[in-house]
């Protein structure tokens, strides 16, 4: 059963002329049932804020106002996409607002109120920049309560993954400190058009309502990114730069400083964070 009355994604696609750049991570898809499947990964969207990263011709933008979303602001950079998503905000009037511009750039509560969800298929290029300040504002909850993002799959993987595993590292931190964090769905390079050479999964992320362990999200990006930038060194070599002593308070946290940044798990690198913190 078709989701809306607009025309297929590969019309759309045909009268706009959106032959897909690489350099804006364009690989679109245009299965409605797939865009309404991932809509409805992001849970009940009744009525509920959505900012869409990267709408390109708006098959997911349609999935999720499709879904009863009650606003999409959909951040697109990518000025040729604009007509045809202008003719699905004719479809659902007054519930989608398009801005062209880069998402890096732009504040979505001066379009949408709090908590909104995010729901993208990101482009590659920005996914994990956005991921990372969408997880580190200084004060917990966030405006977000939830994210459901593309990434391609060796990315999601990072960012559910356990100490010990070799994909675990900055991201899985930061993700799992603040957040319930799984993957929802894969897909394989074919659901893409173009395809892209690998699998995309889609990880739906829940917003926790205070951190799992006390830490200021700053001082523990530092520590993550220094600890897993060398993650093959012993961390009291890959920490040298971070504070003089940083052996001691290392110890102070309860971590040998010996171990390497894989073996440590989150609530022990948030122990080290205020250690890190204190004067
Ligand atoms: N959502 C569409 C779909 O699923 O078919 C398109 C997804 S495509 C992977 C990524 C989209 O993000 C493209 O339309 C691209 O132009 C757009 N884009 C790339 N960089 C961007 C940025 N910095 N800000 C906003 N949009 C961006």
């Amino acid at each position: 059963m078709a989701i809306d009355a607009l025309p297929p994604l590969r019309e759309v696609i045909a009268t706009h002329g959106l032959s897909a750049r690489k350099a804006l991570g364009q690989n679109f898809l245009l299965d409605l049932n797939l865009t309404a499947k991932i809509a409805r990964a992001a849970g009940d969207l009744e009525g509920a804020q959505v900012l869409e990263v990267g709408p390109g011709p708006g098959g997911l933008t349609r999935g999720l106002l499709a879904s009863g979303a009650g606003k999409v602001l959909a951040v697109e950079k990518d000025a040729r996409c604009l007509p045809a998503l202008s003719e699905i905000g004719d479809a659902y009037p007054g519930q989608l607002e398009v801005v062209e511009g880069d998402a890096l750039e732009i504040d979505p509560l001066d379009h949408l109120t709090a908590p909104y969800k995010v729901v993208a298929n990101l482009p590659y290029n920005v996914g994990t920049e956005l991921l990372i300040r969408w997880l580190t504002p200084p004060a917990w909850p966030p405006k977000w309560d939830s994210l459901t993002l593309m990434f391609q799959r060796e990315v999601a993987d990072r960012i559910v993954a356990q100490p010990g595993s070799k994909t675990y590292g900055r991201l899985a931190v930061l993700a799992q400190w603040r957040a319930e964090a799984r993957i929802a769905l894969t897909l394989p390079p074919e659901a893409f058009t173009p395809p892209p050479k690998v699998s995309s999964a889609v990880v739906h992320l829940t917003a926790l309502p205070a951190p799992r362990f006390e830490a200021e999200a700053d001082v523990l990006e530092r520590v993550v990114a220094r600890a897993f930038g060398q993650r093959r060194k012993m961390l009291r070599a890959a920490l040298k730069g971070l504070t003089p002593d940083i052996e001691d308070r290392l110890v102070a946290a309860g971590i040998k400083p010996t171990d390497r940044a894989e073996q440590v798990p989150l609530e022990a690198f948030c122990a080290l964070a205020r250690q890190v913190a204190a004067k």
